[in-house]
């Protein structure tokens, strides 16, 4: 193979030896978990918001970002329960471009793992210790997944990852509650088998070792719209797109039926804007249906403090460097409206 070894990677023990998440840290973490496993398993009806920018490259940015949060959520406590978006691992549709900040913990220099990894791990710990709130990331290596998996509250695995063996067998393993995109083909069959996937006991090779898992009873679903054979968008956020999904969890004996949709992406064909009012129609159909209120658990947003996005070396501060989001100000206005409307 054409591999040249630049250097070796510290190990999960030597990188968590030398950045230990704080014992009070993990304590309000291990409190936010436990509430957040009820609403999965439909003892607390809060509703779940995942939110925040579609990449966190910027760490004071991000801090500043879930602080503002972390006040919201005391707004609005009774309704919504909050967990910010960090995502430090992008998957990139050609492959090319700014992959995260595990890749580029500067998105002006050349690609520095080491650094990425240590900076991606201090941003993570940072924003949990000032905002209390227990972060989502998405699992795009899961070799990887080791490195974080003591910060996060909350792991996606991706519309490009979902039909992949070891991201579910690994999902079978955390102790977070896992969201299984559809696939960018739509198909909600892929989906649906990677949650039961996930929710089964596995033995398997998890880096260097032979591992055991006893499966994750809080795997479920994200819904994120879907892409034709033309390249169009389909939404997949509709009552009858989200109704079909109660039979299909339904047909199968899978533990803790639920959906969380992603409001962009391919739902709102990238039309950040339109993420607000895609919310509030999914909160309709919740209102329409018993069934619906009880499946569907959460949404997930773009969000940042400045609206839209610049290129990669744009120097606007807290604007996404990936896919464009919701500014600030409508952040807020939604929040409390969600809240009015649950
Ligand atoms: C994302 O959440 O930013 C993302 C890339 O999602 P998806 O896997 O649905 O494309
Ligand atoms: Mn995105």
């Amino acid at each position: 193979m054409s591999f040249t070894v630049k250097r070796r990677m510290p190990s999960v023990e030597e990188v968590l030896a030398i950045q230990p998440l704080p014992p009070d840290v993990a304590s309000v973490k291990k409190t936010r978990d436990s509430e957040l496993q009820q609403i999965f398993e439909g003892r607390d009806n809060r509703f779940i918001v995942i939110i925040g920018p579609c990449s966190a490259h910027d760490e004071t940015a991000v801090c500043d970002y879930v602080s503002r949060l972390a006040k919201l959520q005391e707004q609005v406590a009774e309704k919504l329960f909050l967990v910010p978006r960090i995502y430090t691992n992008k998957p990139r549709t050609t492959g090319t471009g700014y992959k995260g900040m595990l890749h580029q913990p500067d998105p002006n220099r050349d690609p520095d793992m080491v650094e990425g990894l240590r900076a991606i791990r201090s941003m993570h710990i940072r924003a949990l210790s000032e905002s209390g709130l227990a972060a989502a990331d998405e699992m795009l290596y899961p070799d990887n997944a080791a490195y974080l998996a003591d910060v996060l509250g909350y792991v996606a695995v991706g519309a490009r990852s979902v039909e992949n063996q070891q991201h579910r067998l690994v999902a079978s393993g955390f102790d977070v509650p896992v969201g299984m995109k559809n696939p960018t083909s739509g198909d909600v069959s892929i989906m649906m088998n990677s949650i039961a996937a996930a929710q089964a006991a596995h033995t398997f090779i998890y880096n260097t070792n032979e591992v055991e898992t006893p499966g994750n009873h809080l795997t479920h679903a994200i819904m994120r719209g879907a892409v034709n054979h033309f390249g169009q968008a389909i939404p997949n956020y509709h009552y009858e797109d989200l109704s079909h999904l109660v039979k299909l969890f339904s047909d199968r004996a899978l533990k803790n039926p639920g959906v969380v949709v992603d409001a962009n992406h391919a739902n709102s064909n990238k039309r950040y804007s339109e993420q607000p009012r895609i919310v509030m129609d999914v909160l309709d159909h919740r209102r329409y249906s018993p069934e619906l209120k009880q499946l569907v658990k959460g949404v997930m947003v773009e969000s940042f403090i400045v609206e839209g996005a610049q290129q990669a070396d744009g120097n606007v501060y807290g604007q996404s460097i990936t896919d464009p989001c919701i500014g600030w100000g409508i952040t807020e206005k939604l929040i409390l409206d969600m809240a009015d409307r649950c």
